[in-house]
């Protein structure tokens, strides 16, 4: 239809019609996508600071605070602090955890079998930041949205390697939970992933990026398109969609999993509530064991010789170079945990998101007669700022617990009721950046010595999108520093994009 024709007219009134009917039903603005990616790569004008340490007191999460949950909370807070490494490992989440489960498996496979010496240093108790307070436990891998967008920016392998590196992440957590019959402590749920599309142009662009994507030859066999229809009979909310296998967990509960298979292969030690306050090298002819850095902590040094990053939204703490929208922008994410006034046979066991990805929900699993707690986030784009440069999560913001009230009764009317208040709310800090691709590899300057972080390595920014492959890139940097270790070469997986790796990226701190 040529574009100015009355027919092509006529479907922009419709289009722009639907769009301002759904726009004064829902709780929350749409169509934000593109101001809130050009907010975030647009340099502050003041400048930028490096992040600060965590805060001490977070708010309470449904995650960490739930009794019983954090067996290692407190772990290796008191007591001698362990002073010497191989590998000195900061950060207690996703990345860290399994960066020490990597390592471990990788030394204990290799033909000496030695004992690689590891540390662990967290800033606040065990897992407390973006992973073990975050949102619904979504292990929800790419299907193909954005295909088109990241095809023209970065070629079709590459685009292809990012949702490979996604389904490899998600298979071998669900592989490892199974092989060591945890999946049950874990609260692994296969129920597959709904992204519901709430205007046209959204479900227009779907089906352009689900094409490109079947062209480019991803297998999409196991995707269900949802209609308007279908989801009004099932669900009584008037949007179209689809539907994709993916998992839940909660994961607190894998990473602790993680940490105790790993500590039974290697020499691990973690020690929680210990931030990192500065990293030196240690001159030569000092060194212990050819140590070559130095970690500092309010509870005495630790040397090593190699340092992973794994701090995530915090890494410009440490490494201010990577401070702005050329490095890692702390982006404060923001749950309410609401109870649905319908059963979980009623709301699916899947996990949800919609309007372009911001808002993301999940029934936790309970038996069916019971009105299931609802872990929902997102909101950001609601507010003024979107959130960004903030690392304070003891507190919540007003407007996006606002957004996050409305949001489920206006989409779903007969599930939830209208202006009742969340059980919890709670905040996180995520770490985004520019590309939204996380930096993995040795720790770079875009400019001067690279030598200079000789031995440090880093796998952070996953851009809210951190669950399907911060386990793969920690394996990646796990690998490149078992290289070094081994006096091998590292190859690359066949499953990394290569634009991940910190050597392809140019790093700035305008
Ligand atoms: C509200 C919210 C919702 C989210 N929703 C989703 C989702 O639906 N799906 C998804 O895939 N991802 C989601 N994410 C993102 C996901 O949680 C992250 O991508 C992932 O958990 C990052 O893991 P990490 O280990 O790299 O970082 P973190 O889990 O943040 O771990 C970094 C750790 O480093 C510690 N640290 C920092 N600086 C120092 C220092 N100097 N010394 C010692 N320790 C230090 C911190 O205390 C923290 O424990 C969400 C995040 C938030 C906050």
């Amino acid at each position: 239809m040529p574009i100015s024709s009355p027919g092509h007219i006529d479907l922009l009134k419709a289009y722009w019609l639907w769009t301002v009917l759904i726009m004064s039903v829902l709780s929350v603005p749409l169509n934000r996508f593109d101001e809130v990616q050009s907010v975030l790569e647009s340099p502050l004008p003041d400048g930028h600071r490096p992040a600060s340490l965590p805060v001490r007191n977070p708010t309470k999460s449904f995650w960490i605070d739930t009794p019983g949950a954090n067996p290692l909370a407190k772990e290796g807070s008191s007591g001698d602090l362990t002073s010497d490494a191989d590998v000195c490992i900061i950060g207690s989440g996703i990345t860290g955890v399994s960066a020490a489960y990597h390592l471990a498996k990788a030394a204990n496979a290799s033909d000496d079998n030695f004992d690689l010496k590891i540390v662990i240093l967290e800033a606040r108790d065990f897992c407390s930041g973006a992973t073990g307070r975050r949102n619904g436990g979504h292990l929800t891998p790419a299907a193909f949205l954005d295909f088109t967008l990241a095809q023209a920016a970065h070629g079709t392998d590459e685009t292809i390697r990012s949702l490979a590196l996604e389904r490899y992440t998600v298979s071998e957590i669900v592989k490892l939970l199974e092989e060591k019959d945890v999946a049950e402590a874990v609260d692994l749920v296969a129920g597959g992933h709904t992204t519901m599309l709430f205007t046209d142009a959204e479900l227009e662009q779907a089906k352009r990026d689900f094409e490109a994507a079947k062209n480019a030859g991803v297998d999409l066999s196991s995707v269900e398109w949802i209609s308007r229809q279908e989801m009004e009979t099932r669900f009584g909310a008037s949007f179209p969609g689809f539907h994709f296998p993916s998992y839940n967990l909660w994961p607190l509960k894998l990473v602790t999993q993680l940490y105790l298979k790993a500590s039974k292969l290697t020499s691990l030690h973690l020690h929680t509530n210990t931030p990192v306050e500065k990293i030196t090298s240690i001159p030569t002819n000092e060194s212990r064991a050819s140590r070559r850095w130095s970690l500092h902590t309010g509870r005495g040094k630790v040397a090593c010789s190699y340092v992973i990053h794994a701090t995530n939204a915090y890494a410009s703490h440490l490494l201010p170079h990577m401070s702005g929208p050329g490095g890692i922008v702390p982006t404060r994410g923001q749950i309410v945990a609401i109870r649905a006034d319908a059963p979980t046979s009623k709301l699916s066991k899947a996990s949800w998101d919609g309007n372009e990805g911001f808002e993301y929900w999940f029934p936790r699993p309970v038996s069916t007669d019971e009105t299931p707690l609802v872990i929902l986030g997102g909101g950001r784009e609601a507010g003024s700022k979107f959130e960004y440069y903030e690392t304070d999560d003891s507190s919540v913001s007003e407007v996006v617990g606002q957004a996050l009230r409305g949001f489920l009764p206006s989409v779903f009317p007969k599930l939830y009721t209208r202006g009742k208040d969340p059980e919890m709310e709670w905040t996180g800090i995520m770490g985004y950046t520019s590309m939204r691709d996380p930096f993995v590899g040795p720790v770079l300057r875009p400019s001067g010595d690279n030598d200079e972080f000789d031995g440090q390595y880093i796998a952070a920014g996953y851009t809210g999108h951190g669950m399907p492959r911060a386990f793969a890139c920690a394996e990646a940097v796990s690998q490149m520093v078992m290289a070094k270790v081994m006096g091998n070469e590292w190859v690359r997986p066949t499953w990394l994009p290569e634009r991940y790796l910190t050597w392809k990226r140019y790093i700035t701190s305008k």
